[in-house]
């Protein structure tokens, strides 16, 4: 293997040049194999942050990310696989639904996931709220379960692009997160990686998502789709507004409890309607030429969900915790919402108990909140915003505070911006 000198790549990156495929592979590589310091590797990070990768910079560097661990191989399947990754939203639910969804119209849906972190949740805190569902399952077991039910939500095994789990945990603590070539490379590593055919990006741009502006959505979108269009994953990236939660419940059980709804044909519209557009673009994907909505209404989705949480331990049908501490929120003047701020809904959840601070800190399965007003609703002085529930006093009156200004009330009447925004190809 060539060699460098590590200072010498973080002055050249610094400087703004280019780096060699070679150099980027011997960094990332001693990076994994622990003979390059974490120090050096954050100041690279540093680097990056300021002067992006061109794209042969961001080819190479994912492809290491890609070969510093295993894949997983799903060729023997006899249904095409496809899979969603959302880059985070609040009361974003949409996978517990899709995958399932998809799987019932006749695709393979191996959904890796992770946790929540900050202000957005996570699609393993919520389904653990489910009595004996169990998150980690070895690759084995993955494939005999896309086999058997269709869909599988489980944790991303370790052997999965170990570089980025390394790389990501030092974003985390150097502010070096908010990067498109950091965060396409991070999130197209594991999803190449995991072996599907083809991958439909939900990309959310506003209050509550990562990019707030949607130039850089937009762009993070296009880098994505390149990534695994150049892997051989057919890939589309749907652009959607994150400045309002999805759907009411945001939390754990209580975003569960609001997905099997859906699965059972009711459920709010925004997350119905979000949760058929994006099957119809996997399975468009697949050429599968089956329309899911009815699937929604007949039971078939709901039926495989069942069996998705059974394989994995899961009680489909048991009763699930809502916190005992219950308070509401309410409207202090009459008026039309002009804004429903996501972000100050999902600090709140967070806050009351539904996420964590630290990735080692434990979640509350019943902690989470209702939201019932949605922009442009009319509301009286005194009408219900929000309905709170937690498990101690203390969360109750920190998820209170964050809702503090969370609703804007005016008196124009107003409408939501569309879900539906650009499609990327
Ligand atoms: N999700 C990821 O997996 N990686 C990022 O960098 C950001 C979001």
């Amino acid at each position: 293997m060539s060699s460098f000198s590590i200072v010498d790549l973080i002055v050249a990156k610094r400087e703004g040049r280019v780096l060699s495929d070679e150099a980027i592979t011997w960094l990332l590589d001693s990076y994994v194999a622990g003979t390059v310091a974490d120090e050096q590797i954050s100041a690279l990070l540093m680097a990056i942050f300021f002067r992006g990768l061109n794209g042969a910079e961001l080819g190479t560097w994912t492809d290491t990310m890609i070969a510093s661990g295993e894949r997983l191989d799903l060729r023997g399947l006899s249904r095409p696989s496809v899979d969603k990754h959302s880059t985070g939203g609040v009361g974003d639910k949409i996978s517990l639904i899709l995958a399932p969804l998809v799987a019932a119209c006749g695709a393979a849906v191996p959904q890796l996931s992770g946790r929540g972190l900050g202000h957005t949740g996570g699609t393993l805190d919520k389904l653990e709220a489910i009595p004996g569902w169990r998150a980690r399952l070895s690759n084995d077991e993955i494939v005999a379960q896309l086999e058997e039910v269709g869909a599988v939500i489980c944790a991303a095994g370790d052997g999965l692009a170990p570089a980025d789990r390394k790389l990501y945990a030092l974003r985390d603590v150097t502010g070096t997160v908010e990067s498109i070539p950091l965060i396409s490379s991070s999130i197209m590593s594991k999803k190449i990686a995991e072996g599907t055919n083809a991958l439909v990006l939900d990309v959310k741009v506003g209050r509550g998502a990562f990019m707030k502006e949607y130039d850089r959505a937009a762009e993070l979108a296009r880098t994505m789709v390149g990534l695994g269009t150049r892997h051989g994953v057919a890939t589309v990236a749907q652009l959607t507004a994150m400045d309002q939660p999805l759907g009411r419940a945001c939390g754990n059980a209580i975003e569960v409890l609001e997905s099997i709804d859906v699965l059972r044909g009711r459920g709010p519209a925004d997350v119905r309607d979000l949760t058929i557009a994006l099957a119809r673009t996997m399975l468009e994907l697949v050429g599968i030429d089956v329309d899911p909505a009815p699937m929604l209404d007949n039971g078939r989705a709901y039926e495989v969900y069942c069996a998705m949480i059974a394989a994995q331990g899961g009680d489909p049908t048991a009763e699930l915790p809502l916190g005992v501490v219950r308070d509401v929120v309410t409207a202090d003047r009459s008026g039309v919402a002009q804004v429903v701020d996501a972000y100050d809904v999902g600090i709140a959840a967070w806050r009351l108990g539904a996420g964590r601070a630290r990735k080692e800190d434990a979640v509350s399965a019943g902690a989470g909140l209702h939201c019932l007003v949605r922009v442009g609703d009319h509301v009286e002085a005194g009408q219900p915003l929000f309905e709170l529930f937690a498990d101690t006093e203390e969360q109750l009156a920190f998820g209170r505070s964050a809702l503090a200004t969370a609703v804007e009330l005016g008196d124009e009447d107003v409408a939501a911006a569309p879900l539906l925004l650009e499609q990327v190809r």
